[in-house]
């Protein structure tokens, strides 16, 4: 039986008028009758001992509800001071009445310090109008306020960033009796956040804005020309040299290269402007603010493309090795109301490689057929794979003659013959394989084919010389040197029987390098010949360091004969040939008195339509046959 039940009971029993309210003592039968003479003083006794009885029984549940108690509080402490957030109590008056140990550490205070203290003790002054306004929220109007703060760190260098959550409590009676604050230090979170933002919108390398935040501006810009007419522009930047700094110096050279050119771009840059990294050696510069006409808005960023261009044009020093790099740009306008940022881009890129066609370091504004054009440069960077494979390539004969006459030499030139766009001539494919084609492949097998084509003109007796084109880009190419002595040693062909043209560009670069590379095949007996000389660049200075042989006179001066200029300027260059001991031999003759002019100056050899076209292999080798036999 209950203790309680019990003392009820006994209640029951000792009430005089227990008729009035029968209890079971009565429904079993108990009455005073059956205790005659002790009724009064038992139930007594009965009710002291059921009262005691009880006493005791509560006693021992406050006791126990005291225990429970404590060891609640001892696991709620030991949660509240294991938890990594401060994690505090105030009251109305804002005095500090519970904080854990994150708390006290966080302020390097002792908990007796903090209980009855306000947040002046924790924080500046500058900070207290903020809290306590947030704090006023809870208590005053029961909200639960989220914000975060910014505490100086304790440290002293920097501000650390706390979440705070707080909250009202309540009391039984649903009164607001205090706050409760739970604040997180969120500075890691927040710092890896911005790293993250940061690897997403800006190029890890340069810290320009990258190619995501470049079109989010390109959109902004885009808005800006649909609803207040703001024109814009880009400007498509890709460095003509790049590649080979990254391949032949390596990697580090290469970033401090990006990050020099990223400088000069920010440089000219305006503060509209935006400057950001596409990947690789591509920038884009976005001109903003260039006015509401057209015309104007063109010409401002044709001038700064060109301030770019000759920007770019000097050279990059990295230790002791200066670089060259230049670059081609395309400029296109955010003009029309239904471009989107990629098709502003495409245009750029498009116009960029216009530039790149156009001879590279140049500038060049966008203008639709351009798509075209580069729809069928693409389709036929797409095919060349298949037309080294399938023998679409062909190389045509072109004879030099001596002031005598006699055939003293020759060049091979080459064709694409395509089976459905017919004959390609090279300026439409060379630029597309030097950019992004099988250069070197391709560059294997014409050497090749000139070895094949000597060993059978020696057959017939002819032993001259065969020149070869040799592209900027095979030059620079670190394999370039092991693979034209593996070809030579393939076809057994003697270094001598061939002449490797270069153009004037690829020479002045990096000077030293060039002229290393050259000495070392110069050093097995091949020959060097300039192409194209005087088109390029007019200092002669470097020509004395490099193992030349030959200069050959560019076409266009050749055709200007024989105007006077064109005249002083070739008799100049075969002057200088003469001091350096080179041989001159000029090209594109088509005229009689081109020819009689350049025989006069001492020219040494000629090659032109005026003497010849070129022809096929076939046909020149039948020409070797048919000269050699005696008539
Ligand atoms: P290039 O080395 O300056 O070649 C001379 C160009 O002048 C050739 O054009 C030739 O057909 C042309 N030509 C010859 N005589 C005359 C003439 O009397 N009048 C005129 N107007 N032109 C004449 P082609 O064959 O179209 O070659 C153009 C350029 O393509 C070459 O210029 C050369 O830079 C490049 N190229 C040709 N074959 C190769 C090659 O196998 N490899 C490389 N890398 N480039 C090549
Ligand atoms: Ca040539």
């Amino acid at each position: 039986m209950g203790i309680k039940r019990l003392a009820r009971q006994c209640l029951l029993v000792a009430t005089p008028a227990g008729a009035a309210a029968p209890g079971p003592a009565m429904a079993a039968g108990i009455t005073q009758d059956s205790f005659p003479g002790l009724g009064w003083v038992a139930a007594l006794v009965l009710l002291v001992l059921a009262t005691c009885l009880h006493a005791l029984s509560l006693r021992r549940q406050l006791h126990r509800k005291v225990r429970e108690l404590a060891e609640t509080e001892e696991r709620l402490n030991t949660i509240l001071n294991s938890a990594d957030a401060c994690i505090y109590i105030k009251d109305m008056q804002l005095r500090y009445t519970y904080g854990n140990r994150k708390l006290c550490e966080r302020f390097d205070r002792e908990l007796d310090e903090i209980i009855g203290a306000d947040d002046s003790l924790l924080f500046p002054a500058d900070m207290l109008d903020t809290i306590r306004a947030a704090d006023l929220r809870v208590i005053e109007h029961g909200e639960r306020v989220v914000y975060e703060e910014e505490i100086p760190s304790k440290s002293g260098d920097g501000m650390d960033v706390f979440l705070s959550i707080k909250i009202p409590l309540q009391g039984p009676d649903g009164k607001i009796t205090s706050l409760c604050g739970i604040s997180t230090d969120i500075t890691a979170l927040r710092k890896s956040q911005e790293e993250v933002q940061r690897l997403a919108y800006y190029d890890a390398l340069t810290n320009l804005p990258n190619r995501r935040m470049l079109l989010e501006q390109l959109e902004v810009a885009a808005l800006a020309f649909r609803n207040a007419g703001h024109l814009a522009a880009v400007l498509f930047v890709d460095l003509d040299k790049f590649k080979n700094i990254n391949d032949e110096k390596g990697h580090d050279v290469g970033d401090t290269v990006l990050c020099a050119v990223a400088h000069r771009l920010q440089a000219i840059a305006g503060q509209a402007d935006m400057v950001a990294r596409l990947g690789g050696d591509e920038f884009v510069l976005l001109l903003r603010d260039l006015g509401s006409a057209r015309l104007l808005a063109q010409a401002r960023a044709l001038e700064v493309a060109e301030k770019v261009r000759a920007a770019l044009g000097d050279t990059i020093t990295v230790g002791e090795q200066a670089y060259f790099t230049g670059g081609s740009i395309g400029v296109a306008l955010i003009d029309a109301p239904g471009k989107s940022p990629i098709d502003v881009l495409r245009e750029a890129d498009t116009a960029m490689y216009q530039s790149k066609e156009n001879g590279r370091n140049r500038v060049a504004l966008f203008r639709p057929d351009m798509l075209a054009h580069v729809a069928e440069r693409a389709a036929l960077l797409r095919e060349m794979d298949h037309a080294l494979q399938t023998d679409q390539f062909q190389l045509l004969v072109q004879p030099q003659f001596s002031r005598q006459g006699e055939v003293d030499g020759l060049e091979l030139l080459m064709r694409w013959d395509h089976p459905s766009r017919g004959m390609i001539m090279p300026d439409k494919f060379i630029s597309l394989i030097e950019n992004s084609g099988p250069v070197m492949q391709i560059g294997d097998w014409v050497i090749r084919q000139a070895c094949r084509l000597r060993a059978r003109m020696s057959e017939r007796g002819f032993e001259h010389p065969i020149s070869v084109n040799i592209s900027p880009v095979q030059l620079r190419h670190p394999e370039f040197n092991t693979r034209v002595r593996k070809i030579l040693e393939e076809t057994g062909t003697s270094p001598h029987e061939l002449i490797l043209e270069l153009t004037e560009s690829v020479l002045i670069e990096d000077v030293d390098d060039t002229a290393r590379r050259m000495q070392a095949l110069a050093d097995i007996g091949l020959r060097f010949s300039i192409d194209d000389f005087g088109t390029g660049y007019s200092g002669l200075a470097y020509l004395h360091r490099l193992p030349l042989y030959e200069l050959k006179i560019a076409r266009n001066f050749i055709q200007e004969l024989p105007d006077q200029d064109s005249g002083t300027l070739i008799r100049l260059i075969i002057a200088t040939a003469r001091l350096l001991e080179l041989r001159v031999v000029a090209e594109g003759v088509e005229r009689r008195e081109q020819a009689d002019f350049l025989a006069s100056v001492g020219c040494d050899s000629q090659q032109g339509y005026l003497h010849q076209y070129p022809v096929s292999m076939d046909a020149w080798l039948d020409e070797c046959s048919r000269r050699s036999s005696p008539v």
